[in-house]
């Protein structure tokens, strides 16, 4: 038998309140083998999330031993742990967790800069990670220009780009509707099956638990059950015979912004651009002038009002659309 990637013994997680002692987890025993894909369920406050926490070294147990691809973690402290976490694991959250204002491509390039990659290594590994989610068309976009399910395979590209052997979701779908989540789901079931990457996801949905092989219910901090599914549901699969009312409700949640940028640039001219006009004005007729005065020693009217004119469609145009500069050169 393979050795197993997690084996926590005995774990147990108390948090101390101001009501007494909570105690999270209870003296949990739990293997899992490479390759798994397994699905924690639980009812709100069974110890879910306390239980992935410490699966991801981002807490310590109160008691009991935790091995990590054989390596005890469970006693580390915060910068030991955060070197475990760097090579073996990869997160994804519910709420996406990626940097505003910073490309898909920069936040994928981030797990990297602590691992002393060059530039360009990091480069080339983000834009591949982000090629096997299916967004190489969109890696110069920041997350306020991403639909939701383009935003979570952003961060899945930025968990697999460190290439680790374990995959922490905590609710990975817990803010989409159900095609995306079914399409996060089908993407993390290729990952698993073609690479080979072990998946442990928490979610309280029955549908995303049903895609895993394994299924574990958590309840007041104990697993009271351990299923092992031989056929689980195929996501791809259910995703092609989803009733096409989904796909309308979908499409109204999950707006593609390249649509929404099209319907703006058919909307009213924003007033920001006038102001520019006119600033683009005053430098056409100062260039033409000085093109006047210095290549052709006299001063031509027709120049200076060519130039202002020319200079002001240039300072409008980009500005009359309501995406960025930036982004229309990249379009
Ligand atoms: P779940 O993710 O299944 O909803 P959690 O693991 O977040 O559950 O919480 C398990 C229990 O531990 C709950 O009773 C919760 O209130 C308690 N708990 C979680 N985190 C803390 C904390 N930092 N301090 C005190 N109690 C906590
Ligand atoms: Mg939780």
């Amino acid at each position: 038998m393979a050795e197993p990637i997690v084996a926590l013994r005995g774990v147990a997680k108390d948090y101390e309140s101001g009501a007494g002692v909570v105690r999270a987890l209870r003296e949990v025993d739990l293997t899992i083998l490479p390759g798994e894909f397994v699905a924690i369920v639980g009812a709100s406050g069974s110890g879910k999330s306390t239980l992935m926490n410490i699966l991801g070294c981002l807490d310590r147990p109160t008691r009991g031993t935790y091995e990590l691809a054989g390596v005890t973690v469970g006693d580390r402290g915060n910068d030991g742990r955060a070197i475990i976490r760097n090579r073996l694991i990869g997160f994804i959250f519910q709420g996406f967790n990626l940097l505003p204002r910073t490309t898909a491509l920069e936040n994928c390039e981030l797990p990297l800069q602590y691992r002393g990659f060059s530039r360009a290594q990091r480069r080339k590994r983000a834009l591949a990670a982000l090629a096997q989610v299916g967004l190489e068309d969109r890696v110069h976009h920041t997350p306020n220009q991403l639909s939701g399910g383009q935003q979570q395979r952003v961060a899945i590209a930025r968990a697999l780009v460190t290439d680790p052997p374990l995959l922490l979701a905590d609710e990975p779908t817990g803010n989409l509707d159900t095609r995306t989540s079914l399409e996060v789901l089908a993407l993390l079931q290729k990952l698993n099956r073609e690479r080979g990457i072990t998946i442990a996801l928490v979610t309280h949905e029955h549908d995303i638990a049903a895609c895993a092989s394994r299924v574990i219910t958590v309840r007041d901090g104990r697993i009271v059950s351990d299923v092992h599914e031989t056929s689980p549901l195929d996501a791809a699969k259910a995703l092609s015979e989803l009733p096409l009312a989904h796909v309308q409700a979908s499409e109204g949640a999950d707006k593609d912004p390249a649509d929404e940028h099209r319907r703006r640039q058919t909307a009213p001219v924003p007033f920001g651009i006038y102001p520019m006009m006119v600033l683009g004005a005053l430098v056409g007729a100062l260039l033409g002038v000085l093109y006047g005065a210095i290549v052709l020693g006299e001063q031509v009217g027709w120049i200076v009002l060519i130039a202002a004119v020319l200079a002001e469609a240039w300072f409008g145009a980009p500005w009359g659309s309501p995406c960025s500069w930036a982004s229309c050169q990249r379009r």
